[in-house]
């Protein structure tokens, strides 16, 4: 349960924010929310190491890195060559002892069926998890998020009209459009792709929420329910000098760092999509990413 956080009007409207960041574990994120539901099964299941994928600055590895650490079980990061850079994610990775085998992006697949191979070749029992916690685990972590945000609207008696936060790999924004459906409530959940566009980026969405759901919810609901915004990608971890000004402001008004890959972008996004939009609630997920916001700063001169 993360704290949401009234931060009052903004742009003729009014404004929360839901604190992801804040999860006490590994500076927090959706990564780590996800990371909780994974490493459950992995406990039940007795699994005894991890396999999975991501780029040097990837908040998934870092998260999956540290909670394989705290349980002394071998942590296997496949990683595409393209994105190796050293960031502050990497070098915790590094002090977790996380395994990381760096492989041209084309060779990913075909590299992580060999280390699952050869891992239980050597009587090891290892657990995949998708890149970004991509699979109806992650989806189910944003469920559950969906209805704590559920829970504070009927607490504190304030309904959301909007919903905005970074869409990746796609989970969390299906899990939060899965608990809306599900609940059968009216607002708007608008996710600001980071990296993918349309259609594709869509439809990767619209296929975790139909594998998440099943036949629950009819395709035209589905449909309905469904926004994805790509004007707002950049190209992903490129800088640009909107979303740094966005990341100065939001931190010298609210004392809230965001990052430039994610967080940023779709906090931009967010306010050029409220231009048009008075007298609403609006709450916008702060999906972590803090080691992120730390690399933007030192490479600030
Ligand atoms: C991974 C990530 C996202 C995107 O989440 P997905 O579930 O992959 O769409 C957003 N923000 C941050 C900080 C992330 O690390």
């Amino acid at each position: 349960m993360t704290i949401i956080q009234d931060l009052g009007e903004y742009r003729n409207n009014h404004l929360w924010m839901k604190r992801e960041d804040l999860i006490p574990f590994s500076f927090g994120g959706n990564k780590a929310r996800k990371a909780q539901l994974f490493f459950r099964e992995i406990d039940r299941e007795k699994y005894d190491c991890v396999v999975t994928y991501g780029s040097g600055s990837s908040n998934h590895c870092r998260v999956v890195g540290n909670e394989c650490c705290r349980r002394g079980m071998g942590c296997h990061v496949i990683s595409p060559l393209e994105a190796s850079e050293s960031t502050f994610n990497s070098q915790m990775m590094a002090l977790f002892g996380t395994e990381v085998t760096t492989v041209p992006v084309i060779e990913v697949h075909d590299t992580i069926e060999r280390k699952l191979e050869e891992l239980r070749k050597t009587g090891k029992n290892p657990y995949f998890i998708a890149g970004g916690g991509h699979g109806n685990i992650g989806t189910e972590a944003y469920v559950q998020c969906y209805q704590e945000i559920k829970k504070y609207e009927a607490e504190v008696g304030v309904h959301f009209d909007y919903i905005f936060f970074a869409s990746g790999t796609g989970s969390t924004h299906a899990g939060l459009v899965c608990g809306h459906l599900l609940s059968g409530d009216e607002r708007e959940i608008i996710g600001i792709s980071i990296a993918r566009e349309n259609p594709r980026g869509r439809e990767i969405v619209l296929g975790s929420i139909r594998s998440y759901l099943g036949d629950r919810v009819s395709e035209e609901e589905l449909q309905t329910a469904t926004i994805f915004i790509d004007e707002y990608t950049f190209g992903y971890g490129k800088e640009d000098k909107r979303v740094t000004a966005t990341i100065e402001t939001v931190l010298r008004i609210y004392g809230i760092p965001l990052d430039a890959t994610y967080t940023g972008k779709a906090f931009m996004g967010m306010t050029e999509y409220i231009k048009n939009i008075k007298h609403k609630n609006i709450l916008f997920i702060h999906t972590g990413g803090t080691p992120l916001f730390f690399d933007a700063l030192r490479s600030r001169q």
